[in-house]
């Protein structure tokens, strides 16, 4: 890596995935002006990968780092954090609903309602891990 200090280019969203729980994020290459790296966060567990260079040599890259502080950002500013349980699993739930609404009616869902379904199950998650919530004390979100 070079020590020159050059900003680095912002991550572009590409998909949230309701299936898999995977969160996709695109950034164009410094080395290469033809390509574009492919980051993705997987929801469930924290786990990221990236298609560049030192990411198929398996080594961790700023990309990474970077896609888990840009999902950090979509869960902020949809606001899950600072819902109460019970909001939370409703905000989860109308996500579903509005996804299968959309799917059902034209094929496809909206980013926007997947992103907020899968931060709510983010959050969800996290309220478990650290003991806020017991996972059988709330219907889980869908
Ligand atoms: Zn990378």
């Amino acid at each position: 890596m070079s020590s020159t200090t050059t900003a680095r280019p912002a991550l572009r969203f590409l998909s949230a995935d309701t299936t898999t729980g995977i969160v996709a994020y695109a950034v164009a290459s410094r080395h290469d002006a033809s390509r574009t790296n492919i980051i993705s966060l997987d929801t469930t567990n924290g786990a990221t990968y990236c298609d560049c260079k030192a990411g198929e040599c398996h080594k961790s890259c700023w990309h990474e780092a970077a896609a888990v502080e840009a999902w950090a950002a979509e869960l902020a500013t949809i606001g899950v954090v600072w819902l109460t349980d019970v909001q939370l699993v409703r905000s989860g739930r109308k996500a579903a609903a509005l996804i299968a609404t959309y799917e059902r009616r034209i094929g496809r869902s909206l980013a926007s309602d997947r992103i907020a379904l899968l931060a709510a199950r983010s959050e969800y998650r996290r309220r478990l891990r650290l003991g806020l919530i017991e996972r059988d004390a709330l219907p889980v979100a869908a």
